[in-house]
């Protein structure tokens, strides 16, 4: 019965993790975004490659299956899978964070991954408060807590805590040179709230509401120019991407963008947990018959 509830979710809400999704593993060619910032993902799993002269930084292996085809992307723009030395994850579901272990063979990397998801991906995502995941587990070399700094090659990744859609969810900032200008980039971690999630009475994560909230919070403050995310669809990435090289200047620089994501996943946030309050208010209110 559940098994068949979880394949009926999976089949109506893309969004939705469940299993390996192959329609979101399609390689699409790899770019550079501004400076030493490359895009390596597949067509709806975002990984970004940071590349600086002691070594590279990998965000977001997603599924096992998305390490092939990120391999490939690096090789392409002329640079080497055993040269990452550090990989990051957006979130530990699946899709960003299921191909840790085989990523971190094939190139040595030291796994760095915020505290709160940390059970989630030395467990292969068995205790998601959600998701029923199985995907390889792996020991991550370093835990990080809010705001502390991966430092490699001169350059400085912030690990912003955005919890809510994971206890560990991570908002990347960073800042890039080109052209002698400096660039805030963000890689938002996740602010969305699947479907089935309970943001009132979850009894496997109660501080979920909260989280979000501190989550948007964050977000609003930081600042940003580079706007990214676990996946393109949240940056428009498609749109941007046709843009980029055709003289209009750099399409991933877009700090209006950001603002008006953050701001309308907001909406979409408290739109959301009104109803779920609304709701659970309707179940507990005294029957007037
Ligand atoms: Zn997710």
């Amino acid at each position: 019965m559940l098994l068949r509830l979880l394949a009926a979710l999976c089949a109506v809400s893309a969004p939705l993790l469940c299993d390996f999704q192959p329609q979101w593993n399609r390689p699409i060619a790899p770019y550079r975004v501004i400076a030493n910032l490359y895009y390596v993902g597949t067509n709806y799993l975002a990984s970004f490659l940071i590349t600086t002269p002691e070594g590279d930084i990998l965000i977001n292996p997603d599924y096992e299956q998305s390490v092939p085809v990120i391999r490939r992307s690096v090789e392409k723009l002329g640079f080497r899978f055993s040269d990452i030395k550090i990989i990051l994850i957006s979130h530990a579901h699946d899709d960003h964070a299921a191909g840790c272990a085989l990523a971190k063979k094939w190139s040595g990397a030291k796994l760095m991954v915020m505290e709160g998801d940390v059970a989630e991906v030395e467990s292969g995502g068995a205790h998601d408060f959600q998701y029923h995941q199985h995907w390889a587990p792996v020991t991550v070399d370093r835990v990080l807590k809010d705001s502390d700094k991966v430092i490699l090659g001169g350059v400085t990744l912030v690990a912003h805590l955005t919890p809510g859609h994971t206890r560990g969810c991570t908002t990347w900032t960073t800042q890039v040179q080109e052209n002698g200008r400096l660039y805030h980039v963000v890689i938002v971690g996740s602010p969305n709230v699947n479907p089935g999630y309970k943001l009132t009475g979850n009894k496997e994560y109660p501080e979920i509401a909260a989280d979000y909230e501190k989550t948007f919070r964050v977000l609003a403050s930081l600042p940003c120019d580079v706007f990214l995310g676990a996946h393109g669809i949240y940056y428009d990435m498609d749109a941007k991407l046709k843009q980029l090289g055709t003289g209009g200047g750099n399409p991933f620089v877009d700090p209006e963008g950001y603002r008006a994501y953050v701001a309308e996943r907001e909406r979409a946030f408290q739109t959301e947990l009104e109803a779920q309050q609304h709701a659970s208010s309707a179940r507990h209110a005294p029957d007037a018959s």
